[in-house]
């Protein structure tokens, strides 16, 4: 695409945050300490999002993608960085509904693709168990089957955004064997079933985003499996590439970069060691964007591309949590003398407070969607086990 067509499509872009991106919104996003802005707040934006037809920009068109180039997409994530707009909680859009289009049954498609688009269905992802965690094919909930269901028996644990969340797509243990993944399936459950409980865990910075889930012999339809039994394996693992690759794009990282030179005072500017910092990040920004429109063409990791996602995945989060750090002394410094002078309110010891809060709700980042060192596993697996 030409720099003729990048400004008609900046221009229609613009034009619609600039009606949509409400105030509230974007102070709704500037707001955001853990992964995703209140969701009230985000499910406004997703529904005018997807009046628009713009929900999804990584889908195929057919299933109701936005049709963009890589490059449009780029170009949208840029603004909407740029303009605060709020951070979605939709793993459905970012990973089940791109997970349903590639393996889901045509009844799985027509009844949840449209529902996710709509931001009507909110997903949440019940892998983690007490038990399971890098090694996740240690999974323990068990689902037995009987007649046209299973029933499920066991518990998931970090469950983020259960207790918002009116459907979750789950591993569970249907085989026992020498091999672990080889006994484990992939099911969609409907968090209305009879003898499902949410239970909150609250995170470092005092967010509740997390749960704990418990399945009393719940019953889920034996149509609602993605793959075949004893399959959920290879399931979970698509799903996995597909969460990690947009986990924490250049985009968000972006969008922490900018608020962090918000608050640069021009005392603060005048610092070397500051400014080297500053450089440094915006140039490590730089290369991770490149990074991230290389690995993924098309929104999309290609399923076997194995590295990438994990890839994109370790140097986005690492990277953020570089940028939080950052964020935290600079705002510290300015908030410091109004802690001492006792003067709360004060909106230079307010943004001390919410970097802190992103600093510390940020530091699991390393964690979720498989660790740093799950992901330099993967990637040596990847790319370097098999000598050149
Ligand atoms: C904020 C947050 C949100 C989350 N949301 C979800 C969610 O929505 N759904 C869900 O299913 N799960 C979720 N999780 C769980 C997350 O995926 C796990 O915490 C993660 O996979 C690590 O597992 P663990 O906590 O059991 O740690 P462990 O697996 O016990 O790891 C402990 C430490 O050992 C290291 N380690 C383990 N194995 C190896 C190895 N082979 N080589 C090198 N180092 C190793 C790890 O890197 C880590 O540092 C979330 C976690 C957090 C913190």
């Amino acid at each position: 695409m030409g720099g003729g067509d990048d400004a008609a499509f900046l221009e229609d872009i613009r034009a619609f945050l600039a009606r949509e991106l409400t105030p509230d919104l974007r102070e709704a996003s500037r707001r955001t300490v853990g992964v995703y802005t209140d969701v009230a707040s985000g499910l406004v934006w997703h529904r005018r999002l997807h009046a628009r037809g713009w929900i999804a920009p990584a889908w195929p068109a057919q299933w109701g993608g936005a049709g963009w180039s890589a490059r449009q997409r780029y170009l949208w994530d840029r603004e909407c960085a740029l303009n605060d707009a709020p951070v979605l909680f939709a793993a459905g859009v970012r990973s089940l509904g791109p997970l349903l289009i590639e393996a889901g049954t045509a009844a799985q498609r027509a009844e949840h693709l449209p529902r996710i688009l709509s931001g009507e269905a909110l997903w949440c992802q019940g892998f983690s168990e007490t038990g399971a965690g890098s090694d996740l094919a240690g999974v323990a909930t068990r689902a037995a089957q009987d007649g046209d269901d299973y029933l499920v028996t066991g518990a998931k644990v970090w469950t983020t955004g259960a207790h918002l969340s009116n459907w979750m797509f789950a591993l569970v243990r249907t085989a026992d064997g020498d091999r672990k993944q080889a006994g484990l399936t992939f099911l969609l459950i409907d968090m209305a079933s009879a003898g499902i409980s949410v239970s909150p865990i609250r995170d470092i910075s005092g967010e509740h985003e997390l749960n704990q889930v418990f399945f009393d012999a719940v019953r889920v339809p034996v149509a609602n499996r993605v793959g075949a039994e004893n399959d959920g394996w290879v399931v979970a693992k698509r799903l996995m590439q597909l969460a990690r690759s947009n986990n924490t794009p250049a985009a968000l990282v972006r969008r922490s970069l900018n608020r962090v030179r918000r608050v640069v005072t021009e005392d603060a500017a005048a610092d070397p060691a500051l400014r080297r910092r500053l450089a440094e990040l915006e140039i490590e920004l730089e290369a991770f964007t490149a990074l991230e429109l290389a690995a993924l063409p098309e929104g999309r990791p290609e399923a076997s591309a194995v590295s990438a996602p994990s890839m994109v995945k370790l140097v986005g989060t690492e990277l953020h949590q570089k940028v939080h750090a950052l964020g935290v002394d600079v705002a510290c410094a300015a908030g410091a003398p109004h802690l001492a002078a006792g003067e709360f309110g004060d909106p230079e010891l307010d943004a001390a407070q919410l970097f802190m809060a992103k600093h510390l709700a940020g530091r699991a980042s390393t964690i979720y969607s498989g660790s740093s060192e799950t992901q330099r596993n993967v990637i040596f697996r990847g790319r370097l086990g098999s000598r050149p």
